[in-house]
């Protein structure tokens, strides 16, 4: 099947899962804004989008506050064209025991994740609906499934995917699907982070990882991006308000 080309919108694109994401529906053949906090650091990815002969946008905002993403959205239609793909990526850990974990590193992960999906969703929604078609791709994870020191991280991420279904349930009679990745676990700065707090290297954090996942090794970005091309695609437009697990077996 031939690919339309269209507008998508990368949150947390300036690295990691987002930035192989945008390069790969750059090549899907997609115009990709390029969101992330700093304008500059999103502006690496686009750059790279480019040098593979893409064409991509790069925007600075904060998907957790309503009148950045409204700006945002409002620029990316402007200057892109109307946005119909969005993948709901921007993420941030803040790990922590539960009795140690704070009220502020509760709602940061929880407006980040939720709010922001939340913010962009409603932002774009609108493109979607007025073009008759549309892709919302969210990141969920593993961790919703439950994981020590991630209260409010499994929390935002099982969220996710009840937010999903009903954007599923709501968009569907407009032409839009709504799904949602839950990836196990990827080596990117995220995985990173958490190697350097709990005090092992990147290295040793990766082949131990490795050794409980059925298919051997850690995932990359672009295996994660690989399952976000399949659910924004053509063919996909009969699967909506599921949730893949992209973690190498059944749990990651
Ligand atoms: P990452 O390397 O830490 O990248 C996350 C990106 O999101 C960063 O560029 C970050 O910008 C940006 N971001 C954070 N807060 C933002 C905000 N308020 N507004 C806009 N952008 C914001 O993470 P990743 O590993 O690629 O993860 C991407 C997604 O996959 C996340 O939702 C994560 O929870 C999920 N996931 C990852 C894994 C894994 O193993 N890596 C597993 C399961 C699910 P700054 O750099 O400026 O903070």
């Amino acid at each position: 099947m031939t690919t339309t080309p269209r507008v998508a919108v990368v949150t947390g694109g300036a690295r990691g899962i987002g930035a192989a994401t945008a390069r790969r529906l750059a090549a899907d053949g997609h115009a990709v804004a390029v969101l992330d906090l700093l304008e500059d650091q999103a502006a690496g990815t686009a750059r790279a989008v480019e040098a593979d002969g893409g064409r991509a946008l790069a925007v600075g905002a904060d998907v957790a506050d309503a009148e950045s993403v409204e700006a945002a959205v409002a620029r990316v239609a402007e200057e892109l064209g109307a946005p119909t793909i969005l993948v709901n990526n921007a993420g941030i850990l803040r790990d922590n025991l539960l009795f140690k974990m704070s009220p502020d590193d509760w709602d940061a992960v929880l407006g980040v994740h939720l709010r922001g999906a939340f913010l962009m969703t409603r932002a774009v929604q609108a493109h979607m609906v007025e073009s008759g078609w549309g892709r919302v791709v969210n990141l969920s994870s593993t961790s919703a499934l439950g994981n020590r020191g991630q209260a409010n991280y499994s929390a935002a991420k099982a969220g996710m995917q009840g937010f999903t279904k009903t954007l599923a349930i709501e968009l569907g009679r407009f032409g839009v699907t709504a799904n949602a990745v839950a990836p196990g676990f990827i080596e990117t700065d995220m995985t990173r982070a958490t190697a350097e707090r709990v005090g092992v290297s990147f290295e040793d954090f990766v082949a131990h990882a490795a050794k409980e996942i059925p298919v051997g090794r850690t995932g990359k970005p672009e295996d994660i991006a690989a399952a976000v091309s399949y659910f924004c695609s053509e063919d996909a437009g009969f699967v909506s308000g599921q949730v893949l697990y992209v973690a190498g077996g059944p749990r990651g």
